[in-house]
């Protein structure tokens, strides 16, 4: 069996560190290991136009600051197709006949759904909830086995889209007693605490669309801010420290390796030690967001400064979307074609239909 990795991101804005954590680096990791025959980043305006109908500008803009963010995280352009999803027409083709295949309360039991629904707060709005928006899961069912992909590198919050691209593959291949399409797997980040990273607001989920990020772009000061704006829980210095749903410490675990800790704060090996210290007491979150500072201060830089060298080269970055799209559109239209032909609509792919045809109407 091929490894065919793909994944993507919805351009509603610059990317975070919670998509960096989440998935960014093992993108770049499964990436360096080389061990794929086809590695697809596909910026999925589609989607993000699902609840973002009324502001395409956004949308539109956000393509080339994705795909700025991609190369400054070093997703590597001779590897990896990049792709603009709305551009492929045989996924929004494939997602008309997957459709057929999910009933509709199955489709709203989808946890991650309805809790962006919540968040969205489509129930206040007199239009209600788009029935694009309900029905993108099926639409990443499309993205997904249109080029066959079977591994997923994705945050947590993923995992129900692909369990749901997963029973669409199971019903399809039943139903049309085929194998033509491939069950896909996540690759979770490699630290637990990564899987759903929150935001600065100590909110759930570091989010675009919720305000509460600290952006790959974002200038030293503006970083620094951040990191001061976070709020902890209220204590005396002495007073011992909790370190479970502490933002900080979730921020440490994901960044300060063992090597921050000799560069910035050498009283302490690792993470480990100054948890245990900070339970104890006698460390005040001032000193954390310090070292929590420096760390993220390293680790963003010279992405930003990356960022800023293919800021000059536009033509360039995009015309590595566009060729990446071209080859895409080539691959997906040969799925659709195999698809409609054990569907039977490949009516005249052949000529089986016309003799089909012939022979019942004797003629
Ligand atoms: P939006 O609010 O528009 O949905 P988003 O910030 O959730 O934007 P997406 O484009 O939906 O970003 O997600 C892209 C990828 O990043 C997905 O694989 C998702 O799992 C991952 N991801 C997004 N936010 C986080 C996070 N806070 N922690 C870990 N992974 C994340
Ligand atoms: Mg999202």
């Amino acid at each position: 069996m091929k490894n065919i990795i793909l994944t993507a991101d919805r351009p509603t804005g610059r990317l975070h560190i919670g998509h960096y954590v989440g998935t960014l680096r093992n993108r770049v990791r499964l990436q360096n290991e080389g061990n794929y025959d086809e590695f697809i980043v596909m910026i999925a305006d589609a989607q993000a136009l699902t609840d973002n109908a009324s502001n395409p500008k956004k949308v539109r803009d956000n393509v080339t600051e994705v795909m700025l963010d991609y190369l400054a995280v070093g997703l590597d352009p001779k590897k990896i197709t990049f792709c603009i999803q709305s551009m492929v027409p045989a996924l929004p083709e494939l997602t008309a006949y997957y459709m057929n295949l999910v009933t509709l309360p199955r489709l709203l039991r989808n946890p991650t759904v309805k809790s962006e629904i919540k968040q969205k707060e489509f129930d206040n709005d007199k239009n209600g909830i788009p029935v694009g928006f309900a029905n993108y899961p099926i639409s990443q069912a499309a993205d997904i086995t249109a080029f066959d992909a079977n591994i997923i590198p994705v945050g947590e919050d993923q995992e129900p889209m692909l369990e749901q691209t997963r029973e669409i593959v199971r019903s399809f291949n039943r139903i049309y007693n085929t194998d033509i399409l491939t069950e896909c797997k996540a690759v979770l980040p490699q630290i637990e605490s990564c899987y759903r990273l929150p935001g600065t607001d100590g909110s759930s989920k570091m989010s675009k669309s919720l305000g509460n990020c600290i952006y790959l772009a974002d200038e030293e000061n503006e970083i620094k801010k951040k990191i001061n704006s976070i709020l902890t829980f209220p204590r005396n210095v002495e007073d011992p420290g909790i370190v479970e749903d502490n933002v900080l410490f979730i921020y440490l675990e994901a960044f300060a390796t063992d090597e921050y800790f000799e560069k910035y704060y050498p009283e302490y090996k690792n993470l480990d030690e100054l948890k245990e210290a900070y339970k104890k007491g006698g460390i005040g979150d001032g000193i954390i967001k310090k070292f929590l500072n420096s760390v993220m201060q390293d680790t963003i830089r010279p992405i930003r400064e990356r960022r800023k060298e293919y800021e000059k080269r536009i033509p360039e970055v995009l015309e590595y979307l566009k060729e990446g799209t071209e080859k895409c559109i080539k691959m997906s239209d040969n799925k659709l074609k195999e698809v409609k032909k054990v569907i039977a609509i490949d009516y005249f792919d052949n000529d089986s239909f016309l003799k089909e045809q012939i022979k019942k109407y004797n003629n």
